[in-house]
């Protein structure tokens, strides 16, 4: 549904020096044409071995940038789709500006059995074509490297694919029998990709979380107090952020 993903990245065509004029790869133009950048702005730009830089852009056309500073290594730990339930009013705003701060790599909408259809949503006002943008405006904000990749609405099966990709899938559950989160970042090691669940403001139905389990999720509870879904959204992703390093 946008321009983010890998094909976002901005690379130095060589090792820069600090202060100097250097010039992007080639391949840049796709990349620069995702962030609609212009001249004078600031972009994080890395260079072969994934150091990044935090770098003014010169011109488009060569592309060119000066970069001042220097970021440390690379930490990022491993990759977050965030999988949500499409929620209504502007929780999904939210969402969206707050994963993209916490360095979700994908993001996946969709619809279930007590969520909103995409059609719903719309209906009073319609807000899903400003996804894309707000994407961009919090990407810059926060200088990430590249924009989150944004999918279309999908079916709960569908998104299950998700599940499927990942190699540590989780669903948040407000069920007793959820295990708790705390329980399984004792144990689990890193994973290079997660994919998180998070379901809408009327919750899963029951049938959903065993579609879920039975593609390889597990269900997991944050707690006898039920959150909204945003915000079950955001503190998740900030406590795989604590456990299992930077994402990207
Ligand atoms: N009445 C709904 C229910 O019983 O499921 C409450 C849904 S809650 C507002 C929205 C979503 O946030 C839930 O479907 C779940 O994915 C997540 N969530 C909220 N609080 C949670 C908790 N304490 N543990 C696990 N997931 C939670």
């Amino acid at each position: 549904m946008n321009d983010g993903g890998d094909a976002s990245r901005l690379y130095f065509a060589s090792s820069p020096d600090i202060e100097v004029e250097t010039p992007l790869i080639k391949e840049s133009a796709t990349a620069l044409a995702a962030w609609a950048a212009r001249p004078g702005e600031i972009f994080t730009v890395s260079d072969a071995d994934g150091v990044g830089y935090r770098a003014r852009l010169v011109s488009l056309d060569p592309p060119v940038a000066i970069p001042f500073v220097r970021l440390a290594e690379s930490h990022e730990g491993c990759e977050l789709v965030l999988c949500q339930a499409l929620p209504a009013r502007e929780r999904f705003e939210l969402i969206l500006e707050k994963l993209t701060e916490l360095g979700a790599a994908r993001i996946v909408p969709f619809s279930s059995r007590h969520s909103l259809t995409l059609k719903e949503r719309d209906a009073s006002q319609r807000k899903s074509h400003r996804w894309p943008h707000l994407l961009q405006r919090a990407s810059r904000q926060c200088r990430r490297t590249m924009l989150p990749e944004l999918s279309d609405v999908l079916p709960f099966e569908a998104m299950l694919q998700e599940v499927h990709e990942a190699d540590l899938a989780l669903i948040l559950d407000v069920r007793p029998e959820a295990l708790p989160l705390r329980q399984l970042f004792a144990t689990a090691q890193t994973p290079q990709r997660i994919a998180l669940l998070v379901g809408p403001e009327g919750g899963f139905a029951p049938e959903e979380i065993a579609q879920a389990q039975q593609a390889g999720a597990i269900a997991v509870s944050l707690g006898q107090r039920i959150l909204r879904t945003e915000s079950a959204a955001i503190v998740t992703a900030s406590l795989l952020q604590y456990r299992f390093g930077d994402l990207g």
